[in-house]
């Protein structure tokens, strides 16, 4: 019996347990929170992940290590690295843990991104604000997510405040500026890479946010094949350069037909959810496959998929279940603003049908303005 250990006990980690359950897995959450939503089913070790008596615990515990929250103290990682074996690697983490990090490494493997430079004092951000240019957004280097941990910069009028907002992070977790891009659409690439180094990735998804919060992904993207290539090729030099091992999304504007990466999550991602019903092997079987040396599964999508974030509170789940192909995924957590509770995945064979079917959704959840991208793409 092979128990798999997971650092963070969230919606991630739960799902990553369901989709283990049928391999025959066991699993172990570590986790500060009591109430971290995959404990209502696996094990848990509550502890601070800095904590070495329970680090030492988890190590004898489990046979192999991931994530489902990267921003586990690198220390940490390698400690258990040392004792057992991880995946992602320790480094992969820490690289994907620094925006300034990633895109520098995007960069250096040709690449696009949006400038950026490094913001260490209030004069950088002068310099950095000239050479990149404004509009901006100066973000914290480390330790944001969903949009928090950011200012948008539109004139030299705003660089005040947006010091003022960020400057106590400047020292604890840096910050970078990175120039801001109209983009005309959202995607992602999530991939998978073996211990053996092979590649598979999903089809390109789109993705819609509402304040830096995902709302809705629709895969397969319709985009030129030319695209999806080149998102998928970056995706896989990005693996190669960290010799990455598991699931992992990369993230990325398109503006005027040309990629820009945003950022990479080093872990399973939300806008690879819809993966569960609309792919023949989930984002989540894969990189348990991933991580434990198994062969990978079948990346291919089953038709189209959209994939509708709940955000805040859970809305009527029997709207969802009336539909022939509506998956309903409630993350059993206490609503509360902002917070991921559920999400909610359609699926149909054809685009025309999905369409309709997000309609139906979008209006009988009062939710018109969700649904109403996706909608729209699937009819251009
Ligand atoms: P992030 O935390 O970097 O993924 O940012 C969350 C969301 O904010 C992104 O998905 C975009 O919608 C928006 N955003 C972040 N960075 C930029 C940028 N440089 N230009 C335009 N929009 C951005």
């Amino acid at each position: 019996m092979i128990t798999v250990g997971i650092l963070g006990g969230g919606q991630l980690a739960r799902m990553m347990a369901l989709a283990g359950a049928p391999l025959g897995l066991r699993f172990l959450v570590m986790d500060s929170a009591a109430d971290a939503c995959a404990a209502q089913f696996v094990p848990l070790l509550g502890a601070d992940y800095r904590d070495e008596d329970a680090l030492a615990e988890f190590a004898r515990r489990v046979d192999v290590v991931t994530f489902d929250f990267e921003n586990v103290p690198a220390e940490s990682a390698e400690w258990l690295a040392a004792r057992v074996p991880v995946f992602p690697n320790p480094r992969a983490l820490a690289v994907a843990q620094d925006r300034l990090a990633e895109k520098s490494l995007f960069r250096e493997l040709g690449i696009g991104v949006p400038a950026f430079a490094a913001v260490e004092t209030r004069a950088d951000l002068d310099r950095a604000a000239r050479e990149v240019g404004l509009p901006a957004i100066l973000k914290t280097r480390r330790l944001g997510y969903d949009g928090k941990g950011q200012f948008r910069i539109r004139s030299e009028a705003d660089l005040d405040a947006a010091w003022a907002a960020l400057a106590a992070q400047a020292d604890r977790v840096g910050l970078i500026l990175e120039a801001f891009v109209p983009f005309d659409r959202e995607v992602s690439v999530v991939a998978v890479r073996g211990r053996d180094g092979e590649f598979r990735a999903y089809p390109l998804t789109e993705n819609w946010h509402e304040s830096g919060i995902l709302s809705a992904s629709l895969a397969p993207a319709s985009a030129e094949a030319s695209l999806h290539e080149s998102a998928l090729m970056a995706a896989r030099r990005v693996a190669e350069a960290l010799d990455y091992v598991g699931v992992f999304a990369l993230e990325l504007f398109v503006r005027d037909g040309q990629l820009l990466a945003n950022e990479m999550a080093p872990r399973v991602h939300n806008s690879g959810h819809w993966t569960i019903e609309g792919a023949e092997v989930s984002q989540f079987e894969n990189h348990l496959r991933a991580v434990l040396g198994l062969p990978l599964g079948n990346t291919a999508s089953r038709g189209v998929s959209c994939m509708l974030n709940w955000i805040g509170a859970l809305p009527e789940r029997d709207v969802v279940l009336d539909e022939a192909s509506g998956h309903w995924h409630d993350y059993g957590k206490s609503p509360r603003e902002g917070r991921k509770v559920g999400h909610a995945t359609l699926r149909a064979d054809a685009p025309e049908e999905l369409a309709a079917a997000l309609d139906r959704v979008g209006a009988a959840l009062d939710r018109r303005e969700q649904v109403a991208p996706p909608a729209t793409r699937l009819r251009a």
